[in-house]
């Protein structure tokens, strides 16, 4: 390439890194916000954080940013199409029509709105009081809708929402993969709830604090979490949040009550944490640090959450270990009583406490809905009902109030409708590819997994999928990794052998 190409892309970078930092400074005060922060900073911290957000985008609006892209993209179109900065160069171009397409004023408007439904949200929700809530989602939808419209060309309103967190996703490619899947599903959730019910009362048992804390952390410092590029800290809501490739934090919430939720809760971050680790240095600060979308990155939370941390062979290293840090709450209970009791499968009311096999069918539910709102079928003030009559039907119970209803999730009270939910259950599915593709290039991983090693496992998804970063699309990365396009069954073929008929645990 001519010098005069490396400039232009040297002057981009420099350009990117700013607004990148920019907006990594909001992150860390966001994670101090929900860490450390005292009551007392709320009001300032509102503002530092909008001041700051604003000088990000503008930085990235730059129409500056604009001609350099404009310039660059006819010669990165003629390198390689992994070239990492042809696709540096078409990744920001895509980031930035989308950043551009939609005028500051408007969003703006949405920002301020989402401040305001999220702040009703939290006191409607322990109060019950949907009714409240109805006249800030009719604006939320509102507003849903005229963003859908800065993207004309959509086949699907819901397209452009999608898009935001499933880059290259569609309604027309997502509805039938849901539609299988649920298909799949009700019969096995059906099957499986006409056994004996399995008892998980002694995850119940009282569970201190540390002993918690330090056998969570000693369990992802052998998954390969790297700590002098990250640290654990407590929060309300677990997330990972990441403030540059050297710098990847997690949070976790410890129930002395509930063993499982901060030991699962611990283990699904940390799958967040090693994907963001993984990414190649050389995209620090540009688009293409972080994970390329929801559903890639929830592959990897749930992969290292669910296929390995509620696995059989896991399970036969770790339990022993686990005993030992809780002698008098688990001494009388068996290892295989323990691994039904973390596999336990139940019709229930809340998505986040949901099990393996009935999960997908709470994002489903939202997903229609989110859909059904979108295109004009389901008024808000309808919603709280429609919710119920869902839940009866595709999980066979109703919540008796809104609280854990229609109240339930945050996303619809602070971001827009449409686009929230997907990404969970693409995340299951991928997890499942991505691992059937892994055992087919080192069989011996669950040998691994059950001697406490790592290495393997974590090497091959940073090479095939972590130092990618956002450089391909979940398709693209699909495309490369299992060599096709999203396909359910390796996931219903692993939900079938955990938990179908003759499974260890339907015995
Ligand atoms: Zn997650």
């Amino acid at each position: 390439m001519s010098d005069e190409f490396d400039r232009m892309l040297g002057d981009l970078r420099t350009r990117l890194a700013e607004a990148s930092d920019l907006q990594n400074a909001n992150e860390v005060l966001a994670w101090d916000q929900t860490t450390y922060m005292p009551p007392g900073g709320v009001p300032a911290r509102g503002r530092q954080m909008a001041v700051l957000a604003r000088l990000a985008h503008e930085t990235f609006t730059d129409p500056a940013i604009g001609r350099l892209l404009d310039k660059l993209a006819p010669q990165a179109e003629a390198l390689p199409y992994d070239d990492d900065n042809a696709n540096l160069i078409r990744v920001t171009r895509r980031e930035y029509m989308r950043a551009t397409q939609v005028p500051a004023d408007f969003m703006a408007e949405a920002t301020a709105h989402g401040a305001e439904t999220y702040d009703a949200w939290t006191r409607a929700r322990p109060a019950n009081d949907f009714a409240t809530m109805i006249p800030l989602l009719e604006k939320t939808l509102e507003l849903s809708r005229r963003y859908a419209d800065f993207f004309p060309g959509y086949d699907h309103i819901a397209d452009p929402l999608i898009d935001r967190s499933d880059g290259g996703m569609t309604v027309a490619e997502i509805r039938p993969i849901f539609a299988a899947l649920r298909q799949a599903l009700t019969p096995m959730v059906e099957a499986i709830c006409a056994r004996e019910p399995v008892d998980d009362s002694f995850l119940h048992r009282h569970y201190p604090t540390q002993a918690q804390w330090d056998f969570g952390l000693d369990v992802i410092r052998q998954f390969g979490y790297d700590f002098n590029r990250g640290r654990q800290d407590q929060s309300a809501h677990p997330f990972t949040t990441s403030f540059s490739i050297g710098d990847v934090r997690i949070t976790t919430r410890i129930d002395e009550e509930n063993l499982a939720e901060a030991l699962f809760g611990t283990l699904h971050e940390c799958g967040h944490a090693l994907y963001e680790q993984g990414v190649n240095p050389a995209f620090e600060a540009t688009p293409l640090a972080g994970g390329t979308s929801s559903g890639v990155h929830e592959s990897q939370s749930r992969l290292w959450e669910n296929i390995v941390g509620r696995g059989r062979r896991f399970w036969r290293r770790y339990y022993g270990p686990l005993q030992a840090a809780f002698p008098e709450q688990l001494g009388d209970v068996d290892e295989e009583d323990f691994y039904r009791a973390v596999n336990k499968v139940q019709r229930s009311l809340i998505r986040t406490d949901a099990d393996e096999v009935t999960y997908n069918l709470h994002v489903i539910i939202r997903f229609e809905l989110e859909l059904d709102l979108l295109e004009g079928k389901l008024a808000v003030a309808d919603l709280a009902e429609a919710w119920r009559a869902r839940y009866a039907e595709y999980l066979g119970v109703s919540s008796p109030d809104d609280r854990d209803g229609v109240l339930q999730d945050v996303h619809w009270y602070g971001d827009f409708i449409g686009g929230g939910f997907q990404g969970y259950a693409l995340g299951n599915i991928m997890a499942s590819q991505f691992y059937a593709r892994a055992l087919e290039d080192h069989p011996d991983i669950p040998d691994q997994i059950e001697a406490g090693e790592f290495d393997t496992l974590h090497t091959w998804l940073r090479e095939h999928i972590y130092r990618h970063g956002s450089k391909f699309t979940a398709g693209e990365l699909l495309e490369r990794v299992v060599g096709g396009p999203m396909k359910l069954e390796p996931y219903l073929a692993y939900l079938q052998e955990k938990f179908g008929p003759f499974s260890h645990i339907d015995q």
